[in-house]
Order: structure tokens, then C-alpha cells, then sequence
């Protein structure tokens, strides 16, 4: 079939279009009313369906695929590969919703699940979603604080926690986190569930709070505990926002839409069929690890493949070895850890039998051309790259396999997704742009099924933060797109990310594929820096694929490669060659810190800082003279 006329169908005749996918998954009760929006921009997918997510992840695939792997976590740091079978997983998360129900959480009640990518965290999810508790997963790689400012929020009844988790083989205790940020938050959970992988001996317990989940699982023993119908528009969970431009959102998501976009999705988008493997290498804690490490997978009678730990361990080859092991079809990664990978020899990849990999999706940052160029030629296999965000829950630009393979371009991630009407706008007026115009990118609503539903507790926030910019209703993506004759779209940054050098506005995003098109550079980030004279001057900060020689000589042949191709408005006023740049966990740039730096301000919240050496190499440069 062809994109094009499966596409149109899905935005000219939507209630026609979602109720033929709403068969994909199970119903209690059939919806009464495909879409309900009598309330612009909020909308009701599935009114009155009754359904719930641990049923479709689980409980449905018993009987036809129980041996099947559901589940393989492989953890690089403790050395621990478990496999699942759904019938395994059905008994574990019935004995951890038991255990949930002792601890008396129910239906509506919060959960926030403080878990690295372990097995225990899939089944915590699930038998929350089984009992109709909503849980809200904070990435284990948060510092108190923020593990706070997400309790705080999301006022749980309970947290579950690990003992510990592990990176690059130290162990990161979680306890003393939880018990910083059950102090610093106004309201606490009442209890905390501990899931011990015995990394953490100390491990101290707080009376009356904490709870051990070994000692429960082992009375509760092969309780079964019934499915909790919902109503399709119910919470299903909460997961904040990266929060990489303020303060987190908590992006709301329902339980029958998001349910129908994750079984469509894995056909439409990953071309993964009951039985075949996906290995999605995000963090429970994410989006992505929401969306396609654990409900996408499952919902679709899929193996998930989840992994703990760097790509690099025991070498760069760990997860093509793993591809090979376990036969992925589909893969979903980040251009981030492509970029960590390509720094290591290609016989990594080349060494591995990737027959059955057909194609490795990239999704989370802009993918830059030659991090695209290199990891395709590597494996062979077309790489596809997403756009999305927390708030969509699932691809809003993709290519989709499932349907109609549509030739990859370079730096872009192709076309909208099934449902989502999108258009590239003028920022002052609201009116289209034509191709090859610069615009932000915007959806028309009613969002589409699996999108948020709102921000949690804060109908106003959802409003301001995404239908206030335009006099028409729509909702902005705060990201600057192209689209092309073709259709394609490319993403070229955020909207606060534009700098203003004497009256010219200029995306960063733009000069920095000027300056990764250099083939010795590996990584680059651009800010605005203010200036007395122009308001603001581009300042670049640069990794190497190698330690220039000349640095000066480099520095100066960048800052004209982007006068040659921008012009001189464009130039540079310091190229900052360093050995990293300052990432989150998720692998976005922190450019706010960079900028807050370069312009002597405080930097912020640096809690999910990846490595603090980046920043303090960044101080140090900053405060000699540039080249
Ligand atoms: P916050 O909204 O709290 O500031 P965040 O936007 O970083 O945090 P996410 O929802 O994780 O949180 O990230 C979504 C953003 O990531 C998109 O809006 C876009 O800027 C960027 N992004 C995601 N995928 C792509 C892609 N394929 N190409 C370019 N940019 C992308
Ligand atoms: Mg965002």
C-alpha cells in the first residue's frame, strides 16, 4: 500500500481510520464513540472502550506464545542476561501486582518507579498498569532533586527503587537519592519498595517506610490478581519531559490510545511482527524505553530486548553481538551512541552475523549527516531517523517500512506519521510556508491517538506550554522544519535556540551542520552569546575525531567553511576545541549550561549531567583566550 493514500485516509477520514486500527487490541468493552472533541485541543480517543495495557502486553499473548521470550534483560554492568518467556512474565507481574496490592495501591493511586533498565522495572510497570495505579518511571541517572521535583508533582502513594544501579561498573547506590529526595520533597510516599539486586550492601532501611520486594514477592508467591478495566481515556502514566528548556512537564498519556499507536506503530513504523525481536537501547526512564523497550514490544507479542550499560562493554561490539544472539529485527537507538560507537573500529559491527537486523531507527537529537553515513555503510541496512517528543509518545516524523519504504534522505526524518496533520508555519503569521521555507513545526489538532492528553494536573500548562503561539489552534513543537518538494521534512532545532547576531536571526542548528560536514569533526555545539555591539555572536565549542596538531590552524578553517557557506553574518566569534562536550544522560546538548557559562551566569541544574569533566574543561577554555 502506499504511504501517500494510507496517510490521507488516516487525516481526511480519522474516526473511520482509528476504528479500524482500534481492532488491533483487546476490548473489554468497545468503544462507544471513536472521537470525542467537543473540547478543542483536548480530545477522547475511544470513549467508553474499556481496556487495559498489562492485559494487551501480557495476559493476551499467554496462551498462544508462553514459551516465546518476552522479555531478555542484559545488563553489561552486572553480567546478569535474564530471559522471559510470556508466561514467566505473566506470573511476575501478577506477583508483583499482588505485592503492589498489599502495599494497598490501587486504581488512580500514583507509583513513581525509580529503576534502571532491569527486568523489575518492566514488571513494575506492568502490574502497575494492570491494578490501574498510574506510574511515573524517573531515569535512574537523576539526582535527588530532580527524583524530588517529580514526587513533588506527582504526589505518589508509593516509590519503587533499586538498590542500586551501576555505569561503567561503579555502582551508584539509590538509597541515599531516595532518602535526599524523600526529605527535600514536601510529600513524600508513604512507603518505599526496595528491589535488591544485592549491589548495594549498606543499604539502610527507614522504619515504617521501607519495604523489602524480595520478602513480599515470596509471600505473595503465584498470587493472581485480576485485570483492572479502564476506561480509554483514564491515566495510564506520567513521564516528565527531559526538561532541557525549564521545568518538566508531566506529558499525561490514556490507556486505549496509546495502546492502539503502540500496536500500529510496530507494524506501520518497525515492521516487527508477533514473535520477532526489537531491541530499543533507551532507558525505562524515557520515552522511547516507554514506548518501544517495553509497551510497543509487548502490546505487539513481540521479545524486547532491554539493555543495561554502555554500548562500549566488553568492547564496541556488545550490541551487534547481541543482534546476532538473539536475531533483533528492529532496532532503535540514538545518534548519540552511534557517535560513541563510531569512534571505535568498524569491525565491531562487521564481525557480527546482522542478517536478520533489517533496520536500526535513530531517534532523540538531530542525526547528523555523516553519524547517518557512517553507521549505514557499517551495517548495510537502512537508518532511519525519528522525530518525536516525550509528548507525542510515539514517531511524529518517520519513514514507515510497514507500509511503504520510502529512499532515506540525509538529515531528515522523512514524512508525518499515520494521524498526525502536520505543517511547517510561519512564526508571526501562522500561514504555511512554501517548500524549502523555514518554519515551526506545528500539528494540527486533534492530536492523534498515544499523544499526551495533558499536562498532569495542569490543563493551563498544556495550553500555554503548546496552543498559545498562534492565533489558530494548533499545537507547537517549539522546533524550527523544512519541508522539501518532496515532502520530506527536516528538523533544524529548536525555536529558543535561534540567535540574533545584529538583526539576523540564525538557528544554531544550522551552523553546526556546517561545521560537522567537516570530516575531522566529531561532535559540535553552537550558542549565542551576548554582545554589546550585535546583541549576540555565535560561539562554537568542538570535539575532534582527532587531537589537531594546529589547533588554531582548525579553529580559523572552521570559522571560514562557515562564512563560505553561511556568510560573514554567521562567523563565529571562538571556535573552542575540547575533548567533550556537556551532555545529559539522554544524550542532549546542554547548550543553556554552555551558553549560561559563556555569558558567566549560573549554569543550572546540572544533576543529569553525564560527565563533569566536560563542564569543567568548558570552564577552563572559556577563560583563556579563543582562537
Ligand atoms: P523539554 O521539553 O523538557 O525541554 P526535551 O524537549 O529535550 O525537554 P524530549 O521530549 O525528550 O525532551 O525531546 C524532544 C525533542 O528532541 C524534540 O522537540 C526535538 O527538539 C529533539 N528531537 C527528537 N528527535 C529528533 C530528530 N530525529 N531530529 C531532530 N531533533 C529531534
Ligand atoms: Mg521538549
Amino acid at each position: 500500500m502506499d504511504y501517500e493514500a494510507i496517510y490521507r485516509r488516516s487525516i481526511e477520514r480519522p474516526e473511520e481510520f482509528w476504528a479500524e486500527e482500534a481492532k488491533a487490541i483487546y476490548w473489554h468493552t468497545p468503544p462507544r464513540q471513536i472521537l470525542d472533541y467537543s473540547n478543542p485541543p483536548f480530545r477522547k480517543w475511544f470513549v467508553g472502550g474499556e481496556t487495559n495495557l498489562c492485559y494487551n502486553a501480557v495476559d493476551r499473548h499467554v496462551g498462544e506464545r508462553g514459551e516465546q521470550l518476552a522479555l531478555v534483560a542484559v545488563s553489561s554492568e552486572t553480567g546478569v542476561t535474564r530471559e522471559v518467556s510470556y508466561a514467566e512474565l505473566f506470573r511476575e507481574v501478577n506477583a508483583f501486582a499482588a505485592v503492589l496490592k498489599r502495599l494497598e495501591v490501587g486504581r488512580g493511586d500514583r507509583v513513581v518507579i525509580y529503576m534502571p533498565n532491569m527486568a523489575e522495572a518492566v514488571f513494575a510497570m506492568l502490574a502497575c498498569a494492570r491494578i490501574g495505579a498510574v506510574h511515573s518511571v524517573v531515569f535512574g541517572g537523576f539526582a535527588a532533586h530532580n527524583l524530588a521535583l517529580r514526587i513533588d508533582d506527582a504526589t505518589p502513594k508509593l516509590l519503587i527503587a533499586a538498590d542500586a544501579g551501576c555505569r561503567g561498573g561503579k555502582v551508584i547506590p539509590y538509597k541515599p537519592l531516595v532518602d535526599a529526595a524523600c526529605a527535600e520533597a514536601a510529600s513524600p510516599p508513604a512507603k518505599v519498595l526496595i528491589v535488591s539486586r544485592g549491589l548495594d550492601a549498606a543499604e539502610p532501611r527507614v522504619e515504617g517506610r521501607d519495604v523489602d520486594y524480595a520478602a513480599l514477592r515470596e509471600q505473595v508467591g503465584d498470587a493472581q490478581v485480576p485485570v483492572e478495566w479502564l476506561e480509554s481515556n483514564e491515566p495510564s502514566y506520567l513521564l516528565y519531559t527531559s526538561g532541557t528548556t525549564g521545568k518538566p512537564k508531566g506529558v499525561q498519556r490514556d490507556v486505549g490510545g496509546y495502546a492502539v499507536a503502540m500496536a500500529q506503530s510496530m507494524r506501520t513504523v518497525f515492521d516487527c511482527a508477533p514473535g520477532q525481536v526489537m531491541f530499543s537501547t533507551s532507558d525505562v526512564g524515557w520515552a522511547v524505553g516507554h514506548s518501544y523497550n517495553v509497551y510497543g514490544p509487548l502490546i505487539g507479542g513481540c521479545t524486547a530486548l532491554l539493555y543495561e550499560g554502555l554500548p562500549t562493554t566488553p568492547d564496541a561490539g556488545a550490541w551487534w553481538a547481541l543482534c546476532e544472539k538473539y536475531g533483533v529485527r528492529t532496532m532503535f537507538s540514538s545518534p548519540t551512541a552511534i557517535r560513541v560507537l563510531k569512534k571505535h573500529d568498524i569491525g565491531f559491527i562487521r564481525d557480527h552475523d546482522l542478517s536478520r537486523l533489517k533496520y536500526l531507527f535513530l531517534a532523540g537529537e538531530p542525526l547528523d549527516e555523516p553519524t547517518a553515513v557512517w553507521i549505514n555503510g557499517a551495517l548495510g541496512k537502512p537508518v532511519i531517523d525519528n522525530y518525536w517528543q516525550t509528548e507525542t509518545g510515539w514517531p511524529a516524523l518517520t519513514l514507515l517500512p510497514g507500509v511503504d519504504m520510502k529512499p532515506v534522505k540525509f538529515g531528515s526524518p522523512g514524512f508525518p506519521n499515520l494521524g498526525y496533520r502536520m505543517k511547517v508555519i510561519d512564526e508571526r503569521t501562522g500561514v504555511e510556508v512554501a517548500a524549502g521555507r523555514k518554519g515551526v513545526l506545528v500539528i494540527v489538532p486533534p492530536l492523534p491517538p498515544g499523544c499526551m492528553t495533558t499536562v498532569w494536573n495542569d490543563d493551563a500548562r498544556f495550553l500555554q506550554s503548546y496552543f498559545s503561539h498562534f492565533d489558530e489552534l494548533l499545537y507547537s513543537s517549539l522546533d524550527w522544519a523544512i519541508r522539501d518538494e518532496e515532502g520530506y521534512t527536516f528538523i533544524l532545532g529548536r525555536t529558543d535556540d535561534v540567535i540574533n547576531v545584529a538583526g539576523h536571526r540564525l538557528g544554531t542548528r544550522e551552523i553546526e551542520e556546517v561545521i560537522s560536514g567537516d570530516p575531522g569533526v566529531a561532535e559540535v555545539a553552537v550558542i549565542g552569546v551576548h554582545d554589546e555591539l550585535k546583541g549576540q555572536l555565535p560561539v562554537v565549542f568542538v570535539t575532534m575525531r582527532q587531537a589537531p596538531q594546529d589547533p588554531c590552524a582548525v579553529a580559523a578553517e572552521l570559522r571560514q567553511r562557515v562564512v563560505r557557506q553561511l556568510g560573514a553574518v554567521a562567523r563565529p566569534s571562538r571556535v573552542h576545541i575540547v575533548n567533550a562536550l556537556p551532555k545529559t544522560r539522554s544524550g542532549k546538548l546542554l547548550r543553556r549550561s554552555l551558553q549560561a557559562l559563556a555569558e558567566q551566569r549560573d549554569p543550572g541544574d546540572l544533576s543529569t549531567l553525564d560527565d563533569p569533566n566536560a563542564l569543567e574543561e568548558i570552564r577552563r577554555v572559556l577563560n583563556m583566550p579563543g582562537e
